[in-house]
């Protein structure tokens, strides 16, 4: 089937009530929508999630752009500065989160009644992530619906308790994956959009503003990752993947860009080791732009 004849089969779906799987949910205002909303797991991420002041969504389209790198590197920062956070690790696949925060494999509970506990990472940060379940040579084969149980689960069986922020990051694509977590998340406070500077990262981080517009989640602004080379020998500037793809973005859809993390051997080498670099390197131009990240979200949040 042709790819124009494949979208329009979705779109001429009719209305069937089954709004957890409706092509048109984010545009939709029918009544219906509300009382669905109001049942089910739905109620219950809203429940689960009702002490969280803040939502926050890191996306990219893409992957590899420093999603998870940007993610736990915000929320640490977040906790620095005395907040209460939670990281939710979308990536069921390829969950990186716990290998950066330092963390051990474990560490998430059941509840006697059911439900889930996350785990308790450096600074209080509280820990959602398959990494803390899959074994280092197991790997996941889940189809669609065992993705979508496991996102019911995180979001809607698990004791958040009190937390001033949910940093969540979302896997790579804005189709299925993407849409469970943000149709079960309430009232989400905006999101931060990564890319690097190829064309193609930029087309497709496009994508992700288009998916946070669409979904009502303000988009608080634009990291390009990995932007250039400073040659530690003569330092001089290389452009390995071009430059300028974030402020390209930015001023095509907008929104503000954040700024420019440049590559930087002691960022790999922090996110190996599982040492957060907003601590570790205080002057590296990474936690610099993740240190405005955070301003932003915070006064975007209401706290300045
Ligand atoms: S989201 Fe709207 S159009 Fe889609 S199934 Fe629900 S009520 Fe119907």
């Amino acid at each position: 089937m042709a790819g124009r004849d494949i979208k329009k089969l979705n779109v001429d779906m009719g209305c069937d009530f089954k709004c957890e799987d409706c092509e048109k949910y984010f545009d939709c205002n029918a009544p219906q929508k509300e009382t669905f909303k109001k049942r089910g797991v739905y109620a219950r991420a809203r429940d689960s999630m009702a002490k969280i002041k803040h939502k926050i969504l890191i996306l990219g389209g893409k992957g590899g752009v420093g999603k998870s790198m940007g993610a736990t590197n915000i929320a640490y920062a977040l906790a620095m500065r005395g907040r209460k956070v939670t990281i939710l690790d979308q990536n069921f696949d390829c969950p990186t989160i716990p290998i950066m925060l330092g963390m051990e494999g474990g560490g998430m509970r059941t509840k006697d009644e059911g439900g889930l506990i996350p785990a308790v990472g450096p600074k209080g940060i509280q820990v959602m992530s398959m990494g803390l379940i899959l074994g280092e040579d197991e790997v996941l084969t889940w189809f669609h619906d065992l993705k979508r149980n496991a996102t019911e689960e995180f979001l809607g069986y698990t004791d958040y308790g009190e937390r001033d922020y949910l940093i969540v990051d979302i896997p790579a694509g804005t189709s299925s994956e993407t849409v469970n977590v943000i149709k079960l998340i309430p009232e989400m406070s905006g999101s931060v959009v990564f890319t690097v500077p190829s064309e193609v990262s930029q087309n497709v981080a496009k994508k992700a503003v288009l998916i946070s517009q669409k979904a009502n989640v303000p988009v608080i602004g634009i990291i390009e990752n990995m932007s250039e080379l400073k040659c530690p020998k003569c330092g001089k500037i290389i452009n390995v993947m071009q430059s300028g793809g974030g402020e390209s973005l930015s001023g095509e859809m907008n929104v503000p860009l954040i700024g420019k993390i440049p590559m930087s051997r002691d960022v790999a080498v922090s996110l190996d080791a599982g040492e957060p670099f907003v601590e570790k390197y205080p002057d590296n131009e990474a936690t610099v732009v993740i240190n405005r990240a955070v301003d932003m979200i915070e006064e975007a949040c209401g706290y300045k």
